[in-house]
């Protein structure tokens, strides 16, 4: 079953209003086994609002509306709906009273233009609006159902779980839906996706969202049927798959976070974790302590932007330092190695780069990354060369540290 949403009002249409109906909804529906496959953003316009009720009700058998039920000329919904569905708008006295009452309860009397809201389109059922004074409608079109909704967050979303979602219920065959979560560190989305695509485009069920962020890949599947066991048997199939293909490059498969992942080793282990920051001054650290109860296995660390706080804090060597430059394998693993010893960590990741947007004189590209990482066994340096501008960069180097430490305590590297 698949359903639209119409998100109504031109504000939409600007830029400071953002469509937050319509996420809300899809998540409903979802949740009911309804896939969401088209929504639109239609301004305080009746003739484009008709024909986008009219295109939507030719695709899908469930059509959602929200906004322009108001009081307003501008609120164009209810004539729009007659419109395109060739009805008559017949006025409810019982809506009017209703309205009237609500006003009273106010200390204020009912303005005439409130009367434009106890129209109801021939045929709907009105969806009684404790929140405001703007009744939703559910029109049933055999087989297709067309459900009016207020605008307003706080009056539509109580509408929907209160007069809709039994109802829906009821019409909807039962459907299950198993999901499978996974997040993936250490590619590109385009080399995840040449690797993955080929095992999960042949299925419709389960689908497949990826959604990507600097270094953060979720992958998402979402399969259902029309039982417990048949769902779970496909997303298990597919996730089976998919986690073959990407091995350890999966950090996480409940949702938790990169720095929480590594935290939970950490402790698992009994070890602990020290940081030496440049490039992105802070960034590491702050990522790490968003872990609760991270003073558990972070002991902290030091930011070193300058190269003379390198120096001073972490006593490197100043011939060094200029033979090799600050953004190099050696500095980098002598931040990592210094920073170790200061603080008597297990392991201890440092970070020197060039985050952009200009190369500083005489350094590398911007985007030309090292991290270092110190442990029992040694310490050890990778180079990295990322995109975007800085802030993705920094993002980047933040989410590659964390990782290179987790393959580590994995004894991948
Ligand atoms: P009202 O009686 O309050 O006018 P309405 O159904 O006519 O109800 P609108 O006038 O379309 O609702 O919208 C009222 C307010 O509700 C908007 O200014 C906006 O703040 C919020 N709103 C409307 N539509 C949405 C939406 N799709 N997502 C988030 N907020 C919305």
């Amino acid at each position: 079953m698949n359903a639209e949403i119409i998100a109504i009002g031109s504000e939409l249409l600007t830029s400071s209003r953002v469509d937050t109906n319509s996420l809300w909804l899809t998540g409903q529906l979802n949740a009911l086994g309804v896939e969401v496959t088209q929504k639109a953003i239609v301004g305080d316009d009746r003739e484009r609002l008709a024909a986008s009720i009219r295109a939507a009700l030719g695709r899908a058998p469930i059509l959602i509306l929200t906004g322009g039920l108001g009081p307003t000329e501008d609120d164009v919904t209810r004539d729009a709906v007659a419109q395109a569905l060739s009805r008559d708008l017949i006025y409810s006295e019982e809506i009017q009273h209703w309205i009237e009452a609500r006003f009273a309860r106010f200390g204020r009397p009912m303005a005439e233009i409130n009367k434009r809201q106890a129209f109801l389109v021939a045929g709907a059922e009105k969806l009684e609006n404790p929140n405001g004074t703007a009744p939703g409608q559910w029109v049933d079109l055999p087989p297709a159902m067309l459900i009016m909704l207020p605008g307003p967050p706080h009056e539509m979303k109580p509408m929907f779980e209160d007069r809709c979602l039994g109802r829906l219920r009821e019409r909807l065959p039962t459907r299950f839906i198993r999901t499978r979560f996974f997040r993936v560190a250490g590619m590109g989305e385009s080399d995840l996706d040449q690797l993955i695509a080929p095992i999960y485009t042949p299925y419709s069920n389960p689908v497949t969202t990826i959604l990507a962020a600097a270094g953060d890949i979720q992958i998402h599947l979402r399969a259902q049927a029309d039982s417990l066991a048949a769902a779970e048997r496909l997303a298990q199939e597919l996730g089976e798959k998919i986690e073959a293909a990407l091995g350890e490059r999966i950090y996480s498969r409940d949702g938790a976070p990169l720095e929480k992942v590594v935290g939970t080793c950490l402790t698992q282990r009994g070890e602990t974790l020290a940081v030496a920051e440049s490039c992105t001054a802070g960034l590491l650290g702050g990522r790490i302590t968003e872990v609760a109860g991270s003073s558990a296995w972070f002991l902290g660390g030091l930011l070193v932007y300058q190269t003379d706080m390198k120096l001073r804090l972490l006593g490197l060597d100043p011939a060094l330092v200029a033979k090799h430059g600050v953004v190099s394998e050696e500095v980098a693993m002598a931040m990592a190695g210094a920073v170790r010893e200061r603080t008597g960590s297990t392991w201890a990741l440092a970070v020197t780069g060039e985050a952009g947007p200009d190369p500083s004189p005489g350094g590398p590209p911007p985007g030309t990354i090292w991290i270092g990482l110190a442990g029992p066994a040694g310490t050890g340096a990778r180079l990295f060369r990322f995109p975007g501008d800085r802030i993705r960069i920094r993002a980047f180097a933040v989410q590659s540290s964390l990782n290179l430490l987790r393959l580590k305590l994995a004894s991948i590297l």
